[in-house]
């Protein structure tokens, strides 16, 4: 592992830098990744920001969105900057695997990795770690890095504010997810502070939804809602005919489960989806109950304790049956 007087001294003079974060981003991984690339473009730094897949639109106006490549549609440019790259930060992931084909390129790249993250159980492919599971937010880590760690708070301007606020709001489910300290109020008011309007990304975020979209919301919780009041779980299913009947693209998925979760009592929710290769499996949870451990014992995922995700080679129906039997073994927990 390197120090923190070596990272700095690396960074003390203009580098290229990639910044990576893991799979179908999110509003941490984008909001993390560009405001750390508004913080070091400051610094004269050469900067390339990589997604290994597409994201959804109401991510895609953060300043510095319009630098970032996506991977799958620019494989050769990617890889020579990775293997050119000086420095790679990881942002918001915790295993090589979660960045699909790239990860291998990271892996081989001489360049000093840096991981900002807080999920649990990390791969060792890091050499420099800004690590905690309880920050709500890779964009909080992202916040102490530069700030208790790089001691440049006055370099969070405007551009950096507003790409770690939004990743902030987002993975605290705006504020609201117990993992939401006072720290973490201090810290989204600093950024307010620096320039991050924070009424404004609010809506950008979540009032930016296609007509279809919506519909599709409305027919997700008014037909495919099933509620196990016996186990406080609710679950929501959707098949690949469906997600064409309502032109669903990336992103139009995101916060379907939260409603499930939503319902007085429910402890755990459930929204399993149809994808092209797979089904993907997203779930939620209120207080103690371990989402996280569903999905790593039998859906090759993980994640945090109240929001987890896996998928699965087995047909949807397959998969549904599954995870009901699977409710029975969590009952006590369930239904504390
Ligand atoms: P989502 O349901 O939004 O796709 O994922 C929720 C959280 O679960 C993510 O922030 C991530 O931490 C985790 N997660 C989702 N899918 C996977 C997966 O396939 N593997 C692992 N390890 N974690 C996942
Ligand atoms: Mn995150």
């Amino acid at each position: 592992m390197l120090e923190l007087a070596s990272l700095k001294q690396l960074l003390a003079q203009p580098r290229k830098v990639v910044i990576t974060t893991h799979h179908k981003p999110d509003g941490d991984a984008m909001g993390s990744s560009l405001g750390l690339y508004n913080y070091l473009i400051q610094q004269g730094h050469h900067v390339q920001v990589i997604t290994p897949t597409d994201y959804p639109d109401f991510l895609a106006w953060m300043p510095g969105n319009g630098e970032v490549i996506i991977y799958t549609d620019h494989l050769e440019v990617s890889a020579k900057f990775v293997a050119e790259a000086e420095l790679i930060f990881c942002l918001d992931f915790n295993t090589l695997s979660r960045i699909n084909e790239l990860g291998e390129l990271v892996r081989a790249s001489s360049a000093v990795k840096v991981m900002i993250d807080h999920h649990l159980d990390p791969e060792d492919f890091d050499d420099y770690r800004h690590w905690d599971i309880n920050a709500c937010a890779s964009a909080q880590l992202v916040y102490t890095f530069i700030v208790n760690e790089l001691g440049n708070k006055a370099m969070i301007n405007k551009d950096v504010a507003t790409c770690l606020y939004t990743g902030i709001m987002t993975d605290s489910a705006s504020f609201r997810l117990p993992n939401t300290t006072s720290d973490v109020h201090r810290i989204a008011a600093d950024l307010i502070d620096a320039g991050a309007v924070n009424w404004h990304i609010h809506e950008l975020v979540y009032s930016n939804s296609s007509e279809s979209r919506l519909r599709f919301l409305g027919y997700c919780l008014s037909e495919k809602l099933e509620v196990f009041p016996e186990f406080n779980t609710a679950m929501i299913t959707v098949n690949k005919q469906e997600l064409e009947k309502y032109d669903v693209i990336t992103g139009d998925t995101e916060g379907v489960v939260n409603y499930a979760l939503s319902i007085t009592g429910i402890r755990l929710a459930a929204f399993i989806v149809e994808r092209t290769d797979k089904v993907k499996l997203s779930l939620r949870s209120r207080g103690d109950f371990p989402a996280n451990d569903i999905c790593k014992k039998y859906f090759n995922g993980g994640g945090h304790r109240n929001a987890a995700g896996g998928t699965s080679t087995n047909s949807l129906d397959e998969v549904i049956e599954q995870f009901k039997l699977i409710l029975p073994e969590y009952k006590k927990l369930l239904i504390q």
